[in-house]
């Protein structure tokens, strides 16, 4: 699959960008580093901290994630997002993590307008994305299905949540984000204060590099996803890409569909951005963000930065250009053929 060759090729720039060599002990604690290569979420992850807690650290990061994967999959007949696309408009409790993502969904979603929906799942299910049975759904199908979408709809009080019936969600869009916010917790708690993490191209370091230089991470290019475009050196920050050259099929029109979804028309999201790479500290933010503002476009989420201005961004447009805030000016690497211009604050 498309999306598993683009995931090793993120998990190798992670390697060569981000860090030094892997398992490597100079006999200095801070510089020993341990790695791990984890897929879960039908994600490629690659985990690496350094330190003498590195290894423990990273053992306990990895039951996390699959724990995680268990309370989060839309999938797993297990878990709290199934049990409630599943519970025909009845109350249903679910675990803190699940409420803590669901809490700021809805609240990403009010500050979007609903760019970010994550009551959009049957839509996204109607074009095969999550299954893989990849289909375009015809005129009549959408506008049915968007009648259940309402984002108002989903009610969350503590950790009860109620979903009317016909309705379901899905937390895909940022719960790759709270992971990896919970991974560095852990690794703050373990001791380690050097690591990072490439959870298929969500990126979140902690700290510095173990020399105190900051860390680089490399972002695709969205038109030839298997080289990088631009280099933002980072300190303890998530560096998050939504994009439409990863997951999506060529229809039998030869056009092709990509999986983050405009509630608007219940189509591939098409505003002229083709990738949004977040930077903030907080990695379910920058997670929810990317996507919204995936769906936003450009020129609209310049215009959603300049309302906050509390995160950074890249965003590629459909015309072959990058647009970057200049909270990275400093930092923000052009390794790519496209002219690259700072966004206007005003
Ligand atoms: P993002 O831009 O962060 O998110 C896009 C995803 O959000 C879409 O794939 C869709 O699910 C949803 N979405 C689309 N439009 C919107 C919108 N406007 N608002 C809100 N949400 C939207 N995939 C599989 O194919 N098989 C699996 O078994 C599988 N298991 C998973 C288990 C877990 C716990 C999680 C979190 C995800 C799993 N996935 C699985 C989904 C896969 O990892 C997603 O494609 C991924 O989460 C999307 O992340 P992204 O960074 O590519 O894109
Ligand atoms: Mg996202």
């Amino acid at each position: 699959m498309r999306h598993t060759i683009s995931g090793i090729i993120m998990l190798a720039a992670l390697l060569l960008t981000g860090c030094g060599g892997t398992n490597s002990s100079s006999g200095k604690a801070n510089d020993t580093a341990a790695s791990r290569d984890i897929f879960a979420m039908d994600t490629f992850m690659s985990l690496k901290a350094y330190g003498s807690n590195a290894d423990e650290a990273l053992d306990k990061a990895g039951e996390r994630i699959s724990v995680l994967e268990e309370e989060l999959s839309v999938t797993n007949e297990n878990s709290d997002i199934w049990r409630i696309d599943h519970a025909g408009g009845n109350p249903v409790q679910v675990s803190e993590d699940t409420a803590a993502i669901l809490k700021k969904a809805l609240e990403i979603s009010d500050d979007t307008d609903g760019a970010l929906n994550v009551c959009l799942y049957p839509v996204v299910s109607a074009w095969g994305f999550t299954t893989g049975e990849y289909r375009i759904p015809d005129d009549e199908e959408i506008p049915s299905l968007l009648k259940n979408t309402d984002w108002h709809s989903l009610h969350l009080d503590g950790s009860t949540v109620t979903l009317p019936e016909k309705y379901q969600i899905d937390a895909g869009a940022l719960a790759k984000g709270y992971t990896s916010d919970e991974v560095m917790e852990i690794m703050r708690e373990s001791g380690v204060d050097s690591a990072i993490v490439s959870l298929g191209g969500n990126v979140q370091a902690l700290g510095t590099k173990p020399d105190g230089s900051l860390w680089k991470v490399a972002v695709r290019d969205p038109f030839s996803p298997d080289t990088d475009m631009c280099v933002v050196e980072v300190g303890e920050k998530a560096v998050i890409t939504s994009g439409n050259y990863e997951r999506y099929f060529t229809g039998d029109d030869g056009n092709n569909y990509w999986h983050i979804i405009d509630g608007n028309d219940g189509y591939p999201a098409d505003n002229g951005a083709v990738s949004v790479t977040v930077i903030g500290s907080s990695g379910i933010e920058c997670d929810a963000l990317s996507t919204a503002l995936f769906v936003m476009g450009y020129p609209a989420a310049c215009d959603y930065w300049r309302s906050r201005q509390d995160f950074d961004m890249v965003i590629v447009t459909d015309d072959q250009r990058i647009y970057y805030t200049e909270g990275i000016a400093d930092v923000f690497s052009n390794i790519s053929s496209m002219p690259a211009e700072v966004i206007p604050v005003a």
